[in-house]
């Protein structure tokens, strides 16, 4: 079993669609250990994006990621790391697979609905930025 973070971005607070991207989080298997919707401050998206800070990309994802509400979850399931992944489709929507929820739901590859940690390291990193050890309920 692994863990791994997920984050709805804002393009899905906004609309409403919480329930519609959990419905298929937890049809694929993964089960929703944990969760709160926060309102990030620049210096927290910045501290979490840190790893994107030389891109180009790196401002405007900030500042769309603190452009509403987002909910941060703790997934957990067999290899739930790529799992989640393969579940939240590719960067790109244009480029994401028939029924991933990027595929179904994202608006840009910016506005692109979900985020999921890339690694094991990266998922402790991610869990612990968020969550401490009592908030994540087996
Ligand atoms: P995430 O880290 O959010 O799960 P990812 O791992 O698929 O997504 P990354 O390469 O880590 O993609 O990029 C982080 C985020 O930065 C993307 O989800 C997207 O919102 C944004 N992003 C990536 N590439 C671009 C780009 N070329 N233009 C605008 N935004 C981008
Ligand atoms: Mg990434």
């Amino acid at each position: 079993m692994q863990r791994t973070l997920s984050i709805l971005k804002p393009d899905i607070t906004r609309r409403n669609l919480t329930g519609a991207v959990n419905q298929k989080i937890e049809a694929s298997g993964l089960r929703i250990l944990a969760q709160k919707r926060l309102q990030l401050t620049l210096d927290q998206a910045q501290k979490f994006y840190a790893v994107h800070q030389e891109r180009a990309f790196f401002n405007d994802l900030c500042n769309f990621m603190i452009s509403g509400p987002v909910v941060v979850q703790v997934l957990e399931g067999d290899s739930a790391i790529d799992h989640y992944r393969t579940v939240m489709g590719a960067t790109n929507p244009a480029n994401a697979d028939e029924g991933t929820i990027r595929r179904e739901f994202a608006e840009s590859i910016e506005a692109n609905s979900v985020h999921g940690s890339d690694s094991l390291e990266n998922a402790v990193t991610e869990i612990s930025f968020f969550f401490s050890e009592i908030e994540i309920v087996d």
